[in-house]
């Protein structure tokens, strides 16, 4: 799909999104599992969530099977899940919209990206300034002694992992939900913070959190324009003066040819 393939008013919304870009802009960007959802990572919730319905086999929510207090109580049920995403990230790599991204970050003055991924594809793309705020997956760690060691493919591994150094068990680098968000990466927030940001996209999250709605609040607040990028309404959509109901990756990728052609 092509920039000629959007409807007119989608068309004329990227010309507009296109204007707004310039070498020293400083653009904030968060992103979600919607981001990965076209490089086949299914997304939690919105458009072809997993968890749309509410509960998972257990009769619970995955809120609460990938929860801190679950993890602790009963570690074995946590990493089944967490073995799953493991397992569903094996052959998949970024997609067209991550590349993007990498791109842009070298054509303007500032380009932070804000991710709730724990997928590392962002990395991957070749994006340097990215805050994953929940960790990545394929870094496991052991917290009795400190052992730490990186996973490619969850397939290859047995789960619940055992460490190579006390036999303990592993846990992965993510953040489990209710679980307190990682010092240096919070560090890293504020100081982008307080550089400042001329532009917000949202891409591909439901903004459940509230550090991950607040950037577009902030923007929207001080009139900078904030971009919302996702097939489906979220808790920011109203504060978003851009509203684009597509994929990621499309949207980008035309965003991003209409500017370099106007260059
Ligand atoms: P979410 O599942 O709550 O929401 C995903 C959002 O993406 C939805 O609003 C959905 O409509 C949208 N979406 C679906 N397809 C899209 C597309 N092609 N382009 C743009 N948007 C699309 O995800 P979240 O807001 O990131 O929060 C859930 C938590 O789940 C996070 O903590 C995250 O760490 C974790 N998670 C991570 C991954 C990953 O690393 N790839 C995958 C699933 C969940
Ligand atoms: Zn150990």
């Amino acid at each position: 799909m092509t920039y000629d393939d959007f409807s007119p008013e989608q068309q004329a919304m990227i010309d507009e999104i296109v204007s707004l870009l310039s070498p020293e802009k400083r653009f904030f960007v968060v992103t979600g599992a919607g981001m990965s959802a076209e490089s086949g990572l299914p997304t939690y919730r919105g458009t072809g969530g997993l968890y749309n319905s509410g509960r998972t086999e257990q009769g619970l929510t995955i809120e609460q099977l990938l929860s801190g207090g679950t993890f602790r109580r009963d570690p074995e049920l946590t990493w089944k899940y967490l073995g799953e995403i493991g397992r569903a990230c094996e052959g998949k790599s970024c997609n067209r919209g991550h590349r993007v991204l990498a791109e842009m970050e070298s054509a303007f003055a500032d380009f932070c990206i804000l991710t709730q991924n724990i997928d590392g594809f962002h990395l991957d793309a070749g994006s340097r300034n990215v805050i994953e705020i929940h960790g990545n997956l394929h870094g496991l760690r052991c917290d009795s002694c400190g052992f730490q060691k990186t996973v490619a493919a969850f397939s290859a591994i047995e789960i619940p992992p055992a460490c190579d150094q006390c036999g303990g068990m592993l846990r992965p680098n993510v953040v489990l939900f209710d679980e307190m968000l990682p010092t240096v990466a919070c560090e890293r927030l504020s100081r982008q913070w307080q550089q400042g940001f001329d532009i917000v996209f949202s891409i591909g999250t439901s903004s459940n959190f509230q550090y991950i709605a607040e950037p577009v609040f902030r923007g929207a607040a001080a009139g900078c324009p904030t971009i919302e990028i996702n097939p489906d309404r979220t808790h920011v959509s109203e504060s978003c003066s851009h509203q684009f109901r597509a994929p990621a990756s499309l949207v980008l990728d035309s965003i991003w040819q209409r500017y370099r052609d106007r260059q």
